[in-house]
């Protein structure tokens, strides 16, 4: 018998975020969107908290943002993790719409000592089971648009 805590976790989508993993196995990153007002939501809504609109679609962003938190995990009760920590969790305010705030890991090398509020950091994606996983990396002198 396998121990579930010998595992990291594997998503199972609704049919109504379906379109969300779809995107990320794509390496792409799709928000539930406003048609209205163009407010966007992770997960899909009843309606829109910014206009109370009902009409939504799937809409592509740029997978940009900045860290707008961060912490250092060394202790974990999933032993699937242990072996990495310690390992960073940051919260992302997107560029598109800064108070969406996305949690996920941190990938990538760099010095904990260097991450700061407000670096620039962009999408990056993990395989999970049959999934795909938001992630995020701090982004390269190559990602920079000036
Ligand atoms: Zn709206």
């Amino acid at each position: 018998m396998t121990n579930a805590l010998l595992q990291k976790p594997i998503p199972l989508p609704a049919e109504a975020d379906r379109p969300y993993w779809d995107a990320l196995k794509e390496h792409r990153l799709v928000l539930y969107r406003c048609s209205a007002c163009g407010w966007y939501s992770q997960r899909p809504k009843m309606f829109c908290q910014e206009c109370l609109g009902e009409d939504f679609e799937w809409s592509e962003v740029s997978g940009k943002g900045r860290i707008y938190g961060f912490t250092r995990v060394h202790q974990t009760w999933v032993a699937a993790f242990r072996e990495e920590t310690p390992y960073v969790l940051v919260s992302v305010a997107l560029d598109e719409q800064p108070s969406l705030v996305l949690v996920t890991n941190l990938l990538g090398e760099f010095d904990f000592d260097d991450l700061d509020i407000d670096l620039p950091v962009i999408a990056d994606f993990e395989p999970r089971g049959d999934e795909m996983l938001l992630q995020f990396r701090l982004q390269g002198d190559n990602d920079v648009q000036s």
